[in-house]
């Protein structure tokens, strides 16, 4: 069997996104940023409790339950706020309902992967400027015309957060455009640091954030977006255009108990964010460098062994870490924290192998 050449001229061709490996033997599960704690206790009863029955009917279009429960939990209206099915859902209809000029749009050149690919699939312009060597965004940077503006703060994969007025004078530069924050790890950089606060005061600001990380539940695929009630119109516009019935009936269940729990909540970031602190000592001890993380995840390298030698060795030994053999950043490594537990296997490893001293 094959296609004919026409058909193979029309067809949409893409280089798709490369998620991070799902093994389904048990391993030590450290590269794709996901929580090691359950979710909110509450969950599991509401799952218990779903009436089956209702899975005859269409779940509500609107997502009306969610929605309100996240307006309310960030202090902003039902008009605020989209949802979708996990924030690369989100993020996908942003690219189609706001970069439509013939601008290139902007994202930095060390940053979450899927934003190319959605530009391309889209056919979207888009220029990259380059992270410095620090890996830090140069805002002066995003003082140049553009058709748009993406960046996850803090940064993917390199763990590092900006200041809000570093945000406020991207905004201050770029009225014109909408300049989307994608704050999916925006939870592990402390209370406060989120862009939502400057949400009155700049129309053009979307902030995209999901359930998958802080709140535990990648696997319900939970992600939303809030900004101007007339953007988050447009984007249901599209979203209506393509499918009406993005969030499933257990998603939304699950999802408005997820944020009941606010205590639970505060609970699983924190010990995140305090095994985090102490991995960073554990790994400098080791002879890594690594960037001032406020993700749930490190971004290390070592000055005596090769990255992609040492990824290997690693999952030969059932601990999956993730790395990208990409221009600037073969030689770092991306570690998601784990449990104290996960995180002290892993030290145990690395320190038996450096001990080794096979190093480059
Ligand atoms: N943005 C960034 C920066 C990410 O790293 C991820 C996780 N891969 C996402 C968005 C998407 O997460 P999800 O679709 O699970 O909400």
């Amino acid at each position: 069997m094959a296609l004919s050449p026409n058909i193979l001229k029309h067809i949409r061709k893409v280089e798709p996104y490369v998620p991070g490996e799902q093994p389904q033997n048990r391993v030590v599960k450290l590269n794709t940023n996901e929580n090691p704690y359950p979710p909110a206790p509450g969950v599991a009863e509401v799952l218990q409790s779903l009436d089956t029955d209702q899975f005859r009917l269409y779940p509500d279009p609107t997502a009306e339950v969610l929605v309100s429960a996240l307006a309310e939990n960030y202090g902003v209206s039902k008009e605020q706020v989209f949802v979708g099915v996990g924030s690369d859902d989100v993020l996908a209809m942003c690219f189609l309902t706001f970069f439509q000029s013939e601008m290139p749009i902007l994202f930095p050149d060390i940053t979450y992967s899927f934003y190319k690919v959605w530009a391309n699939l889209y056919r979207i312009p888009y220029e990259c400027p380059k992270l410095d060597d620090n890996f830090r965004i140069q805002k002066e940077d995003y003082y140049r015309s553009n058709g748009g503006i993406i960046f996850p703060n803090p940064n993917a994969p390199t763990a590092i957060y900006e200041s809000l007025e570093f945000i406020e004078d991207i905004l201050l530069h770029n009225q014109d455009v909408v300049v989307i924050v994608d704050e999916a790890y925006i939870d592990f950089a402390g209370e406060g640091k989120s862009a939502l606060s400057l949400l009155g005061r700049y129309d053009n600001l979307l902030v995209v954030q999901t359930f998958s990380k802080a709140r535990s539940m990648a696997g319900m695929r939970i992600g939303y977006a809030i900004g101007n009630p007339l953007l988050i119109r447009y984007l249901n516009d599209v979203k209506y255009s393509f499918n009406s019935y993005t969030m499933n009936q257990v998603s939304l269940a699950c999802g408005v108990k997820a944020l009941q729990d606010k205590e639970y909540f505060r609970h699983t970031v924190d010990t995140i964010m305090e095994t985090r602190e102490w991995a960073k000592a554990e790994f400098a001890k080791l002879g890594f460098h690594f960037t001032d993380a406020s993700a749930n995840f490190l971004f290390v390298t070592h000055p005596n062994y090769d990255a992609n030698e040492l990824f290997q060795v690693l999952k030969e030994n059932d601990i999956y870490v993730r790395h990208w053999n990409s221009d600037r950043i073969a030689q770092y490594l991306r570690v998601t924290v784990g449990t104290r537990e996960e995180m002290k296997h892993l030290f145990t490893f690395l320190k038996e192998y450096t001990l080794k001293g096979t190093g480059k």
